[in-house]
């Protein structure tokens, strides 16, 4: 396994997981996810009432984050999770179950299978969307939607990771 260096605060502190994110994704500076554009076209909304590490664009006029297209839209899960999980499923060789994640990341179970479904999903990179690439039309959606309710539930997982457990 490839050594991670734990202490690092872009797992623990959701600021500095989307710095992490922002400076993977956008090596360049901020890209509007929908028209594209970058430099001066886009700026940073600060002031009390937003949310950190939001940006507009001044062509679509739409505000946007580094997880806008990616596998992490949307969730409500912390950035810093989602980064810990990722490097945790990528590094480790024999491959992670969903309970060891929960196991590691201090979540419960049913975030702990989530992070690991949507990681695998997108082939353990959380700045890819869940269908290659990033972006997404209203039909890969519907592929994802369609695809996770053939999946396991959680507690189906749950149940058959118990019967496996003797082997961690
Ligand atoms: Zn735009």
């Amino acid at each position: 396994m490839t050594k991670i260096d734990l202490t690092n605060s872009i797992y623990h502190d959701n600021d500095a997981a989307r710095e992490h994110l922002e400076t993977l994704l956008w090596p360049e500076g901020p890209v509007c996810p929908r028209c594209g554009v970058i430099g001066d076209r886009i700026t940073k909304l600060q002031g009390k009432s937003t949310r950190p590490g939001v940006y507009k664009c001044k062509d679509c006029r739409k505000p946007f984050t580094v997880t806008v297209g990616t596998v992490m839209e949307r969730s409500k899960v912390p950035l810093c999770k989602w980064v810990m999980a990722a490097q945790l499923m990528a590094s480790s060789k024999k491959g992670m179950s969903a309970k060891q994640l929960e196991r590691m990341l201090g979540t419960n179970y049913e975030t702990a299978w989530f992070l690991f479904h949507r990681l695998r999903e997108c082939a353990i990179n959380p700045t890819r969307g869940p269908i290659r690439g990033r972006k997404q039309g209203r039909r890969s959606r519907r592929n994802v939607h369609r695809r996770q309710g053939q999946e396991r539930t959680p507690q189906q997982a749950r149940a058959e990771e118990r019967s496996r457990s003797f082997a961690y």
